[in-house]
């Protein structure tokens, strides 16, 4: 029986135990997966290793301490932060599968991704998205309430410019793509973004999940966008996530259906 985990704080909620668990199920793989809301990353990184335990997610408040206790790959240390750690045999290896998780999110709908993507939110979320976006093709440009914020993270992302809110309309005429992460709409119905600065050739990925469909997403519907909810993006980090410690495909609908059933 392997374990997997997610350590963070809090983790009562997070819907990762059903979405990996459908997976283990439907290949038949004898594995559970458990949460954990430890003190701090980095001892609760090595107890696992000592443990035995097959691999662990990260979420808030420990994305970024959990750097210390790893590994990162290029990726994670370009984004300053990791949400995936695989214990390989030669210590502990670190991912961010947030970044991948929102390509792969777009490019299942069909997405193209080598034109101008704008990103709303230069935190954690912004962040992942930003460097994945670069990573995938894409033109970035970051808009974030705190400017400088903005600016500082475009300074780190290839080819990215930094932006205040108030320039979103005119950046969003010339967007291919827009992605919510800010966490604004959450739990409220508010929209980060003007509705008539959404248009008919635009895709629009909302980080926010709680509730799936945003403000946002229904601004963008009503403006003839293509439209992609959150829980893609948290399904293909998860998905990510057991490819790379399992090293087989994830039985993504399975996956899907499980997260969504609980949505
Ligand atoms: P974070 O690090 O705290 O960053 C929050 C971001 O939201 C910052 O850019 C902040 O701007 C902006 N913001 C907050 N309140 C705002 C307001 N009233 N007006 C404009 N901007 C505002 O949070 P995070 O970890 O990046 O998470 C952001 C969202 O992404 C959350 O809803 C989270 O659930 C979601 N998320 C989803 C996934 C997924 O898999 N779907 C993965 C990760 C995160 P300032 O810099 O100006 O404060």
């Amino acid at each position: 029986m392997d374990v997997y985990g997610l350590i963070g704080n809090p983790v009562e909620h997070s819907l990762s135990p059903p979405m990996h668990e459908a997976a283990y199920d439907e290949l038949g793989i004898e594995a559970r997966y458990v949460t954990f809301e430890p003190e701090a990353a980095a001892p609760a990184i090595e107890a696992a290793e000592t443990l035995g335990v097959a691999g662990l997610n990260v979420t808030i408040p420990f994305k970024q301490d959990a750097l210390e206790a790893v590994e990162p790959d290029d990726l994670a240390a370009r984004i300053g932060a990791v949400n995936t750690v695989a214990f390989a045999g030669n210590g502990p290896v670190g991912y961010n599968t947030d970044a991948v998780g929102a390509v792969r999110a777009l490019e299942a709908h069909g997405v193209a991704l080598d034109g101008e993507a704008v990103v709303v939110g230069a935190g954690g979320a912004g962040r992942a998205v930003a460097f994945g976006l670069a990573d995938a093709g894409a033109s970035v440009r970051i808009a974030n309430r705190t400017v400088e914020r903005a600016h500082g993270l475009a300074e780190a992302v290839p080819g990215a410019s930094g932006h205040g809110l108030d320039e979103l309309p005119a950046l969003l005429a010339e967007a291919d793509v827009l992605v919510n992460a800010t966490s604004v709409g959450m739990e409220e119905d508010r929209s980060p973004v003007p509705a008539e600065a959404l248009h008919e050739g635009l895709a629009v990925l909302d980080a926010v999940y709680t509730p799936i469909e945003t403000r946002l997403l229904s601004d963008a519907a009503a403006a003839g966008a293509t439209t992609v909810d959150g829980a893609w993006m948290l399904l293909y980090q998860g998905v990510e996530a057991f490819e790379r410690w399992t090293g087989r495909d994830a039985p993504v609908e399975s996956m899907n259906a499980a997260l969504r059933a609980r949505l």
